[in-house]
Formats: C-alpha cells, sequence, structure tokens
C-alpha cells in the first residue's frame, strides 16, 4: 500500500484553516497541483476551512489573465476553496495588491521594534524579493553593509529605500515539519539580513506571506520543499511581531516534495508544456494530471 503524503498527524488543536497561495505570474504547473491537491486533502481529512490567497503583491508580474487562469485549473482539478477573492469570507481581502494596509502595520511595528533598517544596496535585491524564492533563485546573501545604520526612526514610510530584517546571527531557527520532520537553518550563514520592502514601495513576499498567515488565521501552511529556508525567515518575522500581537501564532508547516522535470530541475511557470492547461487541452483527465505529478 502506498504511503498517502497527507496522513500525517497535526499537532495543533484550533480547528483548521488551510490556505491555497498561487502568485498569478504565469499558468500553473504539475508543481502546483500537486502541493494544491495535497493542501486541499489535508483541509478535508482535518474537516477544515481551506481559502485562496491571490498572491498578486508584484504589480510588474501579477496578470489579471492568470488570476483567471488559476482559479479556473484549480476548479478544474477538483479543489474548493470556501473563502477567496471569487467567494469573500470574513478575513479578505484575499488578493495581496488590496491588503497594503495590514503590511503597513506590520512593518511599522518592526521598525519600531528596531528590528528593520534602511538599506541603499543592490538593485538585483531588489527585483527578486517580492516573489517567493525557489531553490534555484535563493535571495541573494546580503553582506551586511548597511546593517549599522541607525536612522530607521526618521522613516515614517518605508517606500524610497529598500528594507531588511536583522537577523540574529547564529541562533538556530528550528521547526517540526509534519512531512519531512525536524529542520533546523542558522541565520547568518544558511540566509541573511532579508528584504521586507522594496524601494519602489512593494512589500516583499517574506513580509506579505506571514501577515496574511497570521491575519487570515492559518493554522497549517502546505507549500513546496523549496520554500523551507523561507519558512525558517518566516518563523523569525512571526516571532517579532508576536510579542506585541498574539495573532500571530505559529503555523503547523507541512512542505511536499517537488515535482521534478525529466532533468530533475525544479518546475517552473516556463515550463509551459507541463502547466495544467496545456495537459487539459491535450485532453487529460484531472486524474490523469494528478497521476502525472505523482500523486499520492
Ligand atoms: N505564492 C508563492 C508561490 O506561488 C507561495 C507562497 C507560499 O506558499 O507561502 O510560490
Amino acid at each position: 500500500m502506498s504511503h498517502s503524503p497527507v496522513a500525517s498527524p497535526r499537532p495543533s488543536r484550533q480547528p483548521y484553516r488551510g490556505r491555497l497561495a498561487p502568485s498569478p505570474t504565469g499558468l500553473l504547473h504539475l508543481g502546483h497541483a500537486r502541493t494544491f491537491w495535497i493542501a486541499h486533502q489535508r483541509a478535508l481529512e482535518n474537516h477544515g476551512t481551506l481559502i485562496l490567497r491571490n498572491e498578486d503583491l508584484d504589480p510588474q508580474r501579477s496578470r489579471p489573465e492568470f488570476v483567471q487562469a488559476m482559479l479556473e485549473d484549480l476548479h478544474w482539478l477538483g479543489i474548493r476553496w470556501t473563502e477567496g477573492p471569487d467567494c469573500g469570507g470574513p478575513f479578505g481581502p484575499y488578493s495581496q495588491s488590496e491588503r497594503r494596509t495590514h503590511y503597513l502595520q506590520a512593518w511599522r511595528r518592526l521598525r519600531q521594534g528596531g528590528l528593520l533598517y534602511p538599506c541603499l544596496c543592490s538593485r538585483k535585491d531588489l527585483a527578486q524579493s517580492a516573489s517567493a524564492p525557489n531553490e534555484a533563485d535563493d535571495e541573494p546573501r546580503y553582506p551586511g553593509t548597511c546593517r549599522l545604520r541607525k536612522d530607521a526612526a526618521g522613516f515614517t514610510e518605508p517606500a524610497g529605500v529598500n528594507w531588511r530584517f536583522r537577523v540574529p546571527d547564529s541562533v538556530p531557527v528550528e521547526f517540526t515539519d509534519l512531512n519531512l520532520g525536524r529542520q533546523s537553518y542558522i541565520p547568518g550563514k544558511d540566509f541573511s539580513d532579508f528584504l521586507v520592502w522594496r524601494r519602489d514601495g512593494v512589500p516583499a513576499y517574506q513580509l506579505a506571506v506571514v501577515v496574511d498567515d497570521a491575519l487570515m488565521r492559518i493554522t497549517e501552511v502546505v507549500r513546496g520543499a523549496d520554500l523551507l529556508k523561507s519558512t525558517a525567515r518566516q518563523l523569525l518575522l512571526v516571532r517579532a511581531l508576536q510579542s506585541t500581537q498574539p495573532e500571530y501564532a505559529i503555523p503547523d508547516y507541512f512542505h511536499c516534495e517537488l515535482v521534478r522535470d525529466a532533468d530533475g530541475s525544479r518546475l517552473a511557470k516556463r515550463h509551459d508544456a507541463l502547466s495544467i492547461r496545456h495537459l487539459r487541452d491535450r485532453g487529460m483527465t484531472a486524474e490523469n494530471v494528478l497521476a502525472l505529478a505523482g500523486w499520492p
């Protein structure tokens, strides 16, 4: 009998609230099909609520046609949610582009707590930080050039400079993933001071996701294993924010193994031939697509 990837027990006693968090920057592919199907199954098995969050944080890369396509493709696969941009719900809005005031509030609290600093370095970091970093394009390590700046208090708005979170060097960030077991990352070694806000006024992925998961009362985050290191970064943000805001509870995490292409590389949105839409147009059923994605 094959082991069901969704069967791991769940320690939390809170009513289950899970989320699907696609970014509308391209067509969803087999990797998304697998991760989102697992998220759906875990919500069902736990008699929980599943939320769809449209992660259209980056105005330059997000497209309305991809929002429509991702909702349709997820529905076609048989995935259902009861809160989302298409159906509303008590913790909306469910599109990141409409949640800026929440991100700003978190930025203010972190800055007041002395945990952020303005950074005047590199445009390359700026380009990458609104997307979830994947294994091949993780946020570059920051050498710490602006780390000792003391002028954070002089800013009432984040725009105009990059903002970084000062990580506690050498203090391991540990968590037990419900699928992959014990994880440990060392800030300062595995990752460095990461961006929380971009100079062009766009909040970074790491901050937005932490704010949304907390305010949408997510109890379990199901995502691809390429985001394990981001989870470690996000735990630092949750801990920093929960000292003043009790709704910042640490969720459970379930990271799914990645679907890889024939060369062993992680699938990306550029693999259009492996998009759910393309496979569907070629006559595959949802069952065929999930089987191709390695389900169960
Ligand atoms: N929106 C992110 C992505 O599509 C995933 C975010 C997450 O699961 O935290 O890669």
